[in-house]
């Protein structure tokens, strides 16, 4: 008997060990080295810094980036000249902002998905997200494409027949919202970290590194919630920020209009381009369950400030940049921009259509044709549960391991090239883009290699190249 006893308790601490050996085995990182400090402490210090920087420039110095600084070195301006004359939070911004959260929280949590039920081919309703590390699968409402229509329908509705405010209204109040989604950005992220620690959606899925700015920045929980619907990670990354992207990119059209009496083609290319990126992402919310911001990352700062501030003020400083300097582009320019963002949308959104149709299908499925070609590859999750899964390793995933991010590169170069070449300014995205993806690259190539093993390591010998074949 007493044999017996111990025999199962060693078996429950060699699970245990197993447990943990596994958890920390992928997902985020459990321990921080001196770097990711670094880094994770410059970013908290300086990003509200950069965002306030370029839109200031733009406000004060016709989005020149080096006037501000040279102001200041040569001692033409004081810090305090500038921040005088930069506009302080207002009532009238806050109301605005607060109405805009509180009516996407609204059509987020109380309004059921209707487009999959007469839009053929669209995802939509109740759908399943990724296995977590905990071994958790969390249902999720899609409806983003919805929301999304809806906000744009009353947009027009106000533009063009009820005239309630103007279509610049988001301009008008650029520097005072600003302001709003940083106290929105610092008070979620503030509270998913309270709660990460004190109340927790699922524990099993909480990682505590013990460092307070690693934390704070990367998140304690996996997918907070508040309530059976409510996820902090698809809300927050997927539609204050995200459906105001293509409303922001309108008003500075409009704005345009009424300083210029007409809306020039760049402008038009960058609405349209983005416009295609941001519909895309709204029709394919249920593949994006399964990306690396929900598959990989927690709630922190570095997804909630990020989503509320970063993504609705950085991704579209070309359409701010071209109120300042309305570009006209000859046609045969405009028309190859407009031909490399096409076939950058195209591969991003084939890639991933791909590797979508071959998980969705467990390789019964053809790409470009033919049956895939994968690598089978298996994966433990916190309880010791064994998963099988597959690598596909044709298609564009047989060019590059990640050739979606190439796609989207070169769809970013397209809205940065659609504003000419006389200032820096718009050109910060392209080279943000290749920082975020690069890194992404490496982060995620960490991860799966945790995941897999050695399975990883055949896939990579079968694919070498990350990006660009044959280069990188
Ligand atoms: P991916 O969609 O490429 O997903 C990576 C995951 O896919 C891996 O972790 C792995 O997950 C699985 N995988 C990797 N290789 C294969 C393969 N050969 N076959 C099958 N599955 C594979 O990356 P992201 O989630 O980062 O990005 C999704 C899209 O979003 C990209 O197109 C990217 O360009 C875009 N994006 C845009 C951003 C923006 O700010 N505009 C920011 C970030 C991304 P598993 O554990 O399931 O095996």
């Amino acid at each position: 008997m007493a044999a017996h006893q111990e025999k199962k308790l060693a078996e429950e601490r060699k699970h245990q060990n197993n447990s943990k050996a596994s958890q920390g085995q992928w997902g985020r990182a459990w321990e921080v080295d001196w770097f990711s400090l670094a880094s994770i402490l410059f970013l908290l210090m300086f990003a509200p810094l950069i965002v306030y920087y370029f839109i200031m420039s733009c406000a004060q110095y016709q989005c020149s980036l080096t006037d501000p600084l040279l102001d200041l070195l040569t001692g033409n301006k004081h810090l305090s000249d500038i921040w005088n004359r930069t506009p302080m939070l207002t009532y009238r911004a806050a109301a605005i902002y607060s109405l805009w959260v509180t009516f996407q929280v609204f059509l987020y949590v109380f309004v059921p998905d209707f487009c999959h039920k007469f839009l053929p081919g669209y995802v939509g309703g109740v759908q399943e997200g990724a296995v977590t590390p905990a071994g958790v699968v969390n249902k999720y409402e899609i409806n983003g494409l919805q929301a999304w229509i809806i906000t744009h329908v009353l947009w027009f509705a106000n533009a063009s027949c009820f005239h309630f405010f103007s279509p610049t209204i988001i301009f008008d109040n650029w520097i005072p919202l600003l302001w709003c989604t940083n106290i929105l950005g610092y008070a979620v992220s503030t509270f998913a970290m309270i709660k990460g620690y004190f109340f927790p959606t699922n524990a099993k899925d909480c990682k505590i590194t013990g460092n307070f700015f690693y934390d704070y920045m990367m998140g304690i929980e996996f997918n907070p919630r508040i309530g059976k619907w409510f996820d902090f990670k698809l809300f927050f990354n997927g539609r204050p920020g995200i459906v105001a992207w293509t409303l922001i990119n309108l008003s500075f059209a409009a704005k345009q209009q009424e300083l210029y009496g007409e809306v020039t083609n760049s402008m038009i290319l960058v609405n349209v381009l983005q416009g295609i990126y941001v519909l895309d992402f709204f029709w394919n919310e249920a593949w994006y369950l399964k990306t690396i911001d929900i598959c990989h990352d927690h709630f922190g700062w570095y997804l909630g400030w990020g989503d509320c501030v970063w993504l609705p003020y950085l991704y579209t400083l070309q359409g701010l940049y071209l109120v300042y300097h309305p570009v006209q582009l000859c046609t045969a320019y405009a028309l190859g921009v407009l031909m490399l963002g096409l076939l950058g949308y195209y591969i991003f959104r084939m890639t991933n259509h791909q590797k979508d149709l071959f998980r969705r299908t467990n390789g019964n499925c053809r790409i470009w044709g033919k049956k895939p070609e994968y690598i089978e590859c298996s994966y433990t999750s916190v309880d010791g549960t064994k998963y099988y899964s597959k690598l596909l390793t044709s298609g564009f995933w047989g060019w590059a391991r990640h050739f979606n991010y190439t796609g989207d590169l070169m769809g970013s170069l397209a809205y940065c090239l659609a504003c000419g070449f006389e200032h820096m300014l718009p050109y910060f995205y392209i080279v943000y883009m290749t920082i975020l993806l690069t890194h992404r690259c490496l982060r995620d190539e960490h991860r799966c290699s945790s995941k897999y093993g050695k399975d990883w390591k055949c896939y990579t010998a079968v694919v070498p190249y990350r990006l660009l074949p044959g280069i990188f």
